[in-house]
């Protein structure tokens, strides 16, 4: 790792700890030629591809994950409990060591999630998700809730 400053080459490791709940290390770095000290983060890289619906794969976009939950659930959520959402939706993935899940899939876990937090964000996203037709579908969701 280069030094951010003067560029030199070699910058060793003086602190090294979990930072972000575990999901990542924060390193204090110092040049060895001028001595500045600065950190840097290290995050696991989530590798994954999304297989859509119409059977096309992109790679997993953290944002545009943001975004659709939050379109989805239509401002019952605020930004951060949108992103720790997705956040765990993302350790999910990571735990069960996949390299490509479906669009469905994701559906489902988020929709999991969503359940157990805010019942109208998760029928909202019921609705938008499954793509009602009817009310029928969206009645029997509202069942299985008050169960
Ligand atoms: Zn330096």
């Amino acid at each position: 790792m280069r030094c951010l400053y003067c560029n030199f080459e070699d910058t060793k490791v003086i602190d090294s700890r979990d930072a972000d709940e575990g999901r990542s290390i924060r390193r204090r770095r110092e040049c060895e030629k001028c001595h500045k000290r600065f950190s840097t983060y290290e995050q696991a890289d989530l590798n994954l591809s999304v297989e859509k619906r119409d059977g096309s794969i992109e790679e997993y976009d953290k944002q545009k994950m943001i975004k659709s939950v939050r379109i989805a659930t239509n401002k019952r959520l605020k930004e951060e409990e949108i992103v720790v959402l997705v956040e765990q939706l993302e350790g999910q993935i990571r735990a069960d060591h996949k390299e490509k899940v479906t669009s469905r899939e994701i559906g489902e876990i988020i929709m999991k999630a969503l359940k157990n937090k805010d019942e109208v964000a998760y029928l909202r996203y019921v609705s938008v998700f499954k793509g009602f037709g009817s009310g029928k579908r969206f009645v029997k969701e509202v069942d299985k809730i008050s169960e």
